[in-house]
C-alpha cells in the first residue's frame, strides 16, 4: 500500500496565524495516525508578501508544538528542495510540456488589453485571444523579448468533479473556469500552478487546506489529468471566524501562536483549543493532550460548519493545563511574568503559590496582584458584605483588633496568620468571615483578591501589613 504522504505549505507572510497552525496540526495528526508523513514545504513564489524571518517563525512554531515534520527545508528529505524559489525550473519545464500537449499556451497580452476586456462582476475574464497564435509567431515574439505568461487552457464545456473528505461531491462547470496563468512574466510560477506541480513531485496523496481552496481545486484537477498524473485525496477544512460574520484572518491581524504565547497561554492548551476549531472527537471530550489527539483525531470529526476563535473557552482551557502544572515548572514558566514587572520585589514562591490555581493566562499575573505594590485610598462601602454581615461599622471595630493580633505574631506565614485572625474571632465571640473580610479589604483595598487576608498579609511582609492597617484604620475614622 502506498504511504500517506501529508503537507503543510505556508506561504511566509509573518506570523504562524492560528488557521495556518490548525491545517498543520491536522495534517500532522492524519499522517501519523495512517503511519504516514507529514511534510513542510515553503511557498514563496510570491515575493511581494515575503515576509522577512517568517520563515523562521514557522520552523520554530512547529518544533516547538511539537509538529515535527518528515521532510522540510531545515530537516531535508528525498524529494527537496521544499523551498519553492529554489524549484525554480521545475515549474517552466511543466508548463512547457503542457503547452506541448495543449492544455496551456502563451500569451502576450498586455495589461491594457486585459483591462480592456468586459468587466463581469468585478472581473475581466481572459478570453483566450492568444490560444490561437502559431507556434511561429510564439517562437519569433518569444525571441525578440516580448513579454509573456503561460495560462491553462480550460476546456469550454462539460465539467470537473471530485470528492472531498469533508465536503463531498464538488462539482464545477468548465466553462466558469478561467484561463488562470501558470508562469508569470517574471518566470515564476502562481500558487496554482505550484501547489499542482510539487505536490505531484513531492509524491503528497493526501492534500489538507482550507475551504478557501475548495473552488479552485477543479483546476488543480484538471492539471493533474492534462499530465496523466494521479489527483490526491481533498481535505478542505472549514473556515475560523472571529464571530458569525467575519473571518479569522491574518490579514487583519488576529492571533497568531506567538502572540498567544505572549499573553500566557501555553503550548499545549493553544494545540488542544486549535485542535477543536472544526473538529472533534467521538466522545465529545474537550481537554485533550497531545498523545491523545494523535489516538483520538480522524477525517469524519470534521466539521463542514465554520468555527468561532472563542478567547473565552481558549482561557478555560489554559486554566486547566496551568492548574495541573508542578508548583515547580509553575514557578518556571511564570518567572519571566513574575520578574518583568513589581513582583520582582516579593517572594516568588509565596507569589506562584497564591497565583497558580487563580489565573487563566500568565499574563494576567501582573494585574490580578497589583494591589500588592500599589495601595490607593478606597471606599469604605467596599466593607459592605451581606453574607458575612460585615460594613464599615464592624470594620472600625474589629481592624484595631486585627493590628494588635498580627503585631505579636511571631512567625509570620499564613498558618500563623490565619490561626491568628480565627482566635480572635472565636475570642469576640464572632464568625470568621466578620474578621477575615474586613481584614483582606483593609490590606488590599479590593473586595475581590487572588487568596485570604492572611495569605495576602504573608506576602507584604509584617512592616507593610501593618502599615496598612493602620492606614486603612484612618480612614475609617
Ligand atoms: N501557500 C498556501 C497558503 O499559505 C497553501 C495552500 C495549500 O495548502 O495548498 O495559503
Amino acid at each position: 500500500m502506498t504511504q500517506l504522504r501529508t503537507r503543510f505549505a505556508p506561504s511566509p507572510t509573518g506570523y504562524l496565524h492560528i488557521g495556518g497552525l490548525r491545517t498543520a496540526l491536522y495534517s500532522y495528526l492524519y499522517a501519523k495516525k495512517n503511519n504516514g508523513k507529514f511534510i513542510l514545504r515553503i511557498e514563496d513564489t510570491d515575493q511581494g508578501r515575503y515576509v522577512e524571518g517568517a520563515v523562521d517563525i514557522i520552523y520554530r512554531t512547529l518544533h516547538e508544538t511539537g509538529l515535527h515534520y518528515d521532510e522540510g527545508p531545515d530537516v531535508g528529505g528525498e524529494y527537496g528542495p521544499y523551498i519553492q524559489s529554489q524549484r525554480a525550473n521545475e515549474y517552466l519545464y511543466y508548463a512547457k510540456k503542457l503547452v506541448e500537449s495543449g492544455h496551456a499556451y502563451y500569451c502576450f497580452c498586455t495589461e491594457e488589453r486585459l483591462q480592456s476586456l468586459p468587466d463581469v462582476n468585478g472581473a475581466r475574464r481572459y478570453d483566450k485571444h492568444c490560444l490561437h497564435l502559431s507556434a511561429e509567431e510564439v517562437e519569433r515574439r518569444i525571441n525578440s523579448g516580448e513579454k509573456y505568461v503561460i495560462r491553462q487552457n480550460m476546456p469550454v464545456t462539460g465539467n470537473t468533479t471530485y470528492h472531498d473528505a469533508v465536503y463531498g461531491d464538488i462539482t464545477i462547470e468548465n466553462s466558469e473556469l478561467e484561463d488562470q496563468i501558470l508562469i508569470k512574466s517574471d518566470g515564476m510560477p502562481t500558487y496554482n500552478f505550484a501547489n499542482v506541480i510539487d505536490d505531484h513531485l513531492m509524491g503528497i496523496n493526501c492534500v489538507m487546506r482550507g475551504i478557501e481552496y475548495l473552488s479552485s481545486t477543479p483546476k488543480y484537477n484538471l492539471l493533474y489529468d492534462a499530465f496523466g498524473w494521479e489527483r490526491p485525496m481533498y481535505i478542505h477544512m472549514p473556515p475560523i471566524m472571529k464571530d458569525a460574520q467575519h473571518k479569522l484572518s491574518k490579514r487583519n491581524g488576529d492571533a497568531s501562536y506567538e502572540d498567544l504565547v505572549k499573553k500566557g497561554f501555553l503550548k499545549n492548551a493553544i494545540i488542544n483549543y486549535i485542535a477543536l476549531l472544526g473538529w472533534s472527537p467521538k466522545d465529545d471530550s474537550e481537554k485533550m493532550s497531545f498523545e491523545q489527539l494523535l489516538e483520538k483525531f480522524d477525517i469524519a470529526g470534521i466539521n463542514k460548519s465554520p468555527s468561532i476563535f472563542d478567547p473565552v473557552k481558549l482561557a478555560w482551557l489554559n486554566s486547566l493545563y496551568i492548574k495541573e502544572m508542578t508548583p515547580e515548572a509553575f514557578a518556571e514558566y511564570a518567572t519571566p511574568w513574575i520578574e518583568g514587572c513589581y513582583l520582582k520585589n516579593f517572594d516568588k514562591a509565596l507569589v506562584c503559590k497564591l497565583i497558580q490555581s487563580r489565573i487563566e493566562t500568565f499574563g494576567e499575573i501582573e494585574d490580578k496582584l497589583r494591589f500588592l505594590a500599589e495601595f490607593p485610598p478606597f471606599d469604605s462601602a467596599l466593607y459592605d458584605n451581606q453574607k458575612q454581615k460585615t460594613n464599615a461599622d464592624t470594620a472600625r471595630q474589629i481592624l484595631p483588633l486585627v493590628k494588635e493580633k498580627f503585631t505579636q505574631v511571631s512567625v509570620w506565614d499564613n498558618q500563623h496568620l490565619y490561626e491568628a485572625l480565627v482566635q480572635l474571632a472565636e475570642a469576640q465571640g464572632l464568625k470568621n468571615g466578620k474578621v477575615l473580610w474586613p481584614a483582606r479589604v483593609a490590606l488590599s483595598g479590593l473586595a475581590a483578591t487572588p487568596g485570604g487576608a492572611s495569605e495576602i498579609a504573608e506576602l507584604l511582609g509584617k512592616a507593610e501589613t501593618l502599615r496598612r492597617l493602620d492606614i486603612s484604620i484612618q480612614l475609617l475614622k
